[in-house]
């Protein structure tokens, strides 16, 4: 039997969760901070991650000194969905007018495509958490029931995400329990 471990650990690792952190210096009070931010994200492991991005709440820091800085980070990331067998890239939207709209997604597309051309993912570009929502995410009705969740998490005194946290263990637990009876 051939042994495929070692592909199936590389194929996990390729796709697991990954953190780096951003150097800020807040310019009221020029605090210096690092925020951890991703630069992949896979949804199954961090559900919370998607929370994040359908109340636009991801990668928003605010200055832990003077409290009184707010800014978006604007880092690029891959998100995987291993349900929907997705993977998107995230670019900040200031981009596409920069960069020359319809030209950069097509570049941007197709160096993606490449990224990923060994797995059985679809791909795609994103430019803004409004144009990842819309195309990808269920748009307004997701962003809707995900606002519900915050109003439930917040009035449980539950941490944010904690919802979806809950409910793709539960699903998973199913999946198992279903896989084992079968
Ligand atoms: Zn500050």
């Amino acid at each position: 039997m051939p042994d495929t471990s070692a592909t199936e650990e590389e194929v996990k690792n390729r796709f697991a969760t990954e953190y780096t952190e951003v150097e800020l210096i807040c310019p009221r009070c020029h605090a210096q901070w690092s925020p951890p931010v991703a630069r992949f994200v896979n949804i199954e492991t961090h559900p919370m991650a998607k929370e994040g991005i359908l109340r636009k709440s991801m990668h928003r820091a605010r200055c832990p000194s003077c409290k009184a800085y707010e800014l978006e980070i604007d880092q690029i990331f891959d998100y995987y969905d291993p349900d929907e067998k997705l993977v998107l890239q995230f670019r900040p939207a200031w981009e596409f007018k920069a960069g020359g709209g319809e030209e950069m997604y097509w570049r941007r597309l197709e160096a993606l495509i490449e990224k990923y051309s060994e797995d059985d993912v679809r791909v795609d570009v994103v430019f803004g958490f409004d144009d990842m929502i819309a195309k990808h995410l269920g748009g307004e009705e997701a962003v809707a029931a995900s606002q519900e969740r915050a109003v439930q998490e917040r009035a449980e005194g539950k941490a944010p995400g904690s919802i979806a946290v809950e409910q793709a263990a539960a699903a998973r637990a199913e999946k198992d329990s279903g896989d084992r009876a079968g």
